[in-house]
């Protein structure tokens, strides 16, 4: 199988190092092909997501893909639309060793991937700026579905949707009434809804009411760096943007330029992003004993900077493959 790997800008390629690092340690029948995007790539070439790095990533069975900064909408974004991967599941799950808001809090957001204001349409006329937001009940109808799909999956029993139909009548009003229609074939999932301002209040005061949150793109955005940090930061947070065909795996954050350079990025979010991709390519085992080797590695105190230790970037990686050695002579 073949993954485009995407390494980007700033942490992007210092955490993509790593994660390589730790999947070339697994006897997997992969093959790397590394492609550029990103700032740094329209500095050079005059484009941020050259034709041929879009086409790679539409011929390989996954995209791997580190960060990128300035460039994100028309790199990232666009490859999510162009790849027409519509869920972006980022799960905020609490990690032992990691001091959090929320130790044992395990929630998922899935976040619609290819509307809503996110889709870049904007417009200038003379000194006024507008921005059309585009809900469709195509679009809410796919979220809305794999969210409670993937509910089911995983064995999870409840899915929120988060909107502000109060306000925004049409566009969130489609997306709640097909989340209630949806909601309604799945007889085992209990279904409920806030407005986005609330469940932020709820999120920071009792996030344990929340088990798979479904909502529209930029609310999904916001929401979920707000999930990351209850349970400990970017740092940790992975991605999976899923479609009906090849996936693109990114952490949730950004080329986090204030620490690029230095060797302090924390690679976990990236190496769980990796793992993530690899159960999406069937390698369940794999992917798991990579989670166990992250887990292992920070009970035992070993922690970048962000989560209060002092390895750098390549010392916490070569942790986790030592034990990620270990469990392999299992
Ligand atoms: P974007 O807007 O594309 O999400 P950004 O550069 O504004 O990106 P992030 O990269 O998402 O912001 O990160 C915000 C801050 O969180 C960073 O400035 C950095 O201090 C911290 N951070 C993010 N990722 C990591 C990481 N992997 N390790 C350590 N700190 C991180």
């Amino acid at each position: 199988m073949r993954v485009a790997v995407i390494p980007g800008d700033g942490i992007g390629k210092e955490v993509m190092d790593s994660a390589i690092a730790v999947l070339e340690e697994l006897d997997l029948n992969l093959k790397f092909e590394f492609y550029e995007a990103g700032d740094e790539t329209l500095a050079k070439y005059g484009k941020a997501l050259p034709d041929e790095t879009l086409e790679a990533c539409k011929k390989s069975d996954a995209t791997l893909f580190g960060a990128v900064g300035e460039t994100a909408a028309d790199v990232i974004i666009r490859l999510r639309q162009e790849l027409d991967a519509f869920a972006n599941v980022r799960p905020a799950r609490a990690i032992s060793g990691v001091k959090c808001l929320y130790p044992g809090l395990d929630i998922v957001v899935v976040r619609e991937n290819t509307e809503c204001l996110y889709k870049g349409w904007e417009f200038e006329i003379q000194d006024s700026a507008f921005a059309i937001r585009i809900i469709t009940e195509k679009g809410s109808e796919r979220i809305a579905r794999f969210a409670f799909e993937f509910a089911k999956k995983e064995g999870r029993r409840k899915v929120t949707a988060l909107h502000k139909a109060n306000v925004m009548k049409k566009t969130c009003g489609i997306f709640r009434d097909v989340c209630r229609r949806v909601a309604k074939e799945y007889d085992d999932i209990k279904f409920n809804e806030y407005y986005i301002d609330a469940a932020c209040m709820f999120l920071v005061m009792d996030p344990f009411r929340f088990d798979v949150i479904v909502t529209t793109n930029m609310f999904g955005d916001i929401v979920s760096d707000l999930t990351a940090g209850l349970v400990g930061g970017l740092g940790i947070a992975p991605s999976a943007n899923i479609g009906e065909k090849n996936g693109i795996f990114e952490p949730v954050h950004g080329a986090a330029f204030d620490i690029a350079g230095k060797g302090i990025a924390n690679p976990t979010a990236m190496i769980l992003t990796a793992a993530m991709m690899l159960r999406s390519l069937g390698f369940m085992r794999e992917a798991k004993k990579i989670e166990m080797a992250i887990e292992k590695t920070i009970s035992e105190g070993k922690k970048t900077p962000d989560l209060g230790g002092n390895l750098k970037t390549l010392d916490f990686t070569r942790e986790v493959i030592k034990n990620l050695q270990k469990l392999e002579e299992v």
